[in-house]
């Protein structure tokens, strides 16, 4: 029967254990399974396959509107895994405005793919920048941590045109907002560490493709031959999760709107980082995602000093890395999450030194908006 995605993040991988009848699937922890001739088997060996990641992945295949997904240890290891496939010695095209590990796994791991940046907002010149070598485009929309909007669907266009796969990573929209298969792109990587998580308890990522014909084989091989796969008990863990991300993804969108229409009437922020008001990217974002996410990045108006003493007084925002937890959480970007960036790259992004990102949990907005007002009066 049709699902519809609050249905499917119920419903989706699973149906009652036939076995026992359990409503919930129970976890496996067993590393190798019977076989009842040699090679005649569902399931072989743990790293391979089993059957409580088994679950997750079929689940995370329908979230996406996918159909195969597979999940990883953790989202660098999906995204390690994502330039694998394509070899080594090969030039890529990359949106400029990425996940800050993203960066130091193309720039400073993976020496043998060349990278080309590349700002969106402005008009790419695609015949100068494709060449024989390149493999494929990363996008990274809503981006970290300046939530550019890139639009998915037109992007994707251009690149069937020059027979490049488009691969989006999803993380800060989480498929509740934002389903790049569905808009053209090829391949979508996730840090289920992030929303698909929501509770900041479990590392993990995933990709999701849309043609398992093209790269299914190949990812498999990857998956197993690596071996960079989660346990068990994080697949249960994430299935779990997942059963709340729709009531999750909703309050966090309503609670950020807020938020951002409060600070936009406080002089002391100078800009606010969120495509909900954001006028520039208001409309590709309003065309791509259901809702705006729960993430933003602020200007203040004030020194390091200021800074310091604004995170000091918040009482319900904690000064932490990561995001998409069920709790508020605020970092200082140059110093935290990006720091491995150089500064003269940082600075010409616009990460400077008075910005700091917001992941906004599922809190009273009420509460969230007092606590940020009191913060901002002593400074
Ligand atoms: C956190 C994050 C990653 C990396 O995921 P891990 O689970 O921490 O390995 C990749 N991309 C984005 C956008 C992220 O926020």
């Amino acid at each position: 029967m049709k699902k519809r995605f609050n249905t499917k993040v119920i419903h989706s991988g699973h149906g009652t254990d036939n076995e026992t009848g359990s409503v919930m699937p129970p976890i496996h922890l067993s590393t190798t399974f019977k076989q009842n001739k040699p090679g005649d088997f569902k399931f072989e060996y743990a790293r391979t396959k089993n059957p409580s990641r088994d679950v997750l992945e079929k689940l995370l295949a329908e979230l996406e509107s996918g159909e195969q997904a597979f999940a990883f240890a953790s989202g660098m290891a999906a995204i390690n895994t994502v330039c694998d496939i394509f070899g080594s010695d090969y030039h890529i095209i990359c949106s400029d405005d990425v996940y800050g590990g993203t960066r130091r796994l193309f720039d400073k791991v993976k020496t043998n793919i060349d990278v080309t940046y590349i700002d969106f907002d402005k008009n790419v010149n695609w015949d100068e920048i494709v060449s024989d070598r390149t493999k494929f485009i990363w996008l990274e929309t809503p981006s970290n941590p300046l939530m550019k909007i890139i639009d998915i669907k037109n992007t994707s266009t251009i690149a069937k045109d020059y027979n490049l796969p488009v691969i989006c990573d999803n993380t800060f929209a989480s498929p509740f907002n934002q389903r790049p298969l569905e808009l053209g792109a090829d391949l979508v990587v996730s840090s289920s560490t992030k929303y698909l998580g929501g509770h900041s308890d479990i590392v993990g990522g995933s990709i999701v493709i849309k043609d398992s014909q093209k790269y299914g084989e190949q990812i498999s091989y990857l998956q197993n031959a690596v071996g960079a796969v989660p346990s068990p008990f994080d697949c249960y863990l994430l299935t779990r999760s997942i059963k709340t991300l729709s009531v999750r993804m909703k309050q966090h969108n309503e609670n950020a709107l807020k938020i951002a229409d409060y600070l936009n009437t406080n002089p002391k922020i100078l800009k606010i980082h969120y495509p909900g008001i954001d006028s520039k990217y208001k409309d590709i974002a309003s065309k791509q995602m259901e809702g705006m996410g729960g993430m933003m990045s602020i200007v203040i108006d004030t020194n390091v000093e200021g800074i310091n003493k604004f995170l000091k007084s918040l009482n319900f925002f904690t000064l932490a890395e990561s995001l998409g937890g069920v709790e508020s959480l605020i970092e200082h970007p140059a110093i935290m999450t990006h720091a491995s960036i150089d500064k003269d790259i940082r600075d010409s992004l616009g990460i400077s030194d008075n910005l700091l990102r917001l992941s906004i949990g599922i809190e009273d907005s009420e509460d969230l908006i007092a606590d940020l007002k009191q913060a901002l009066d002593k400074i």
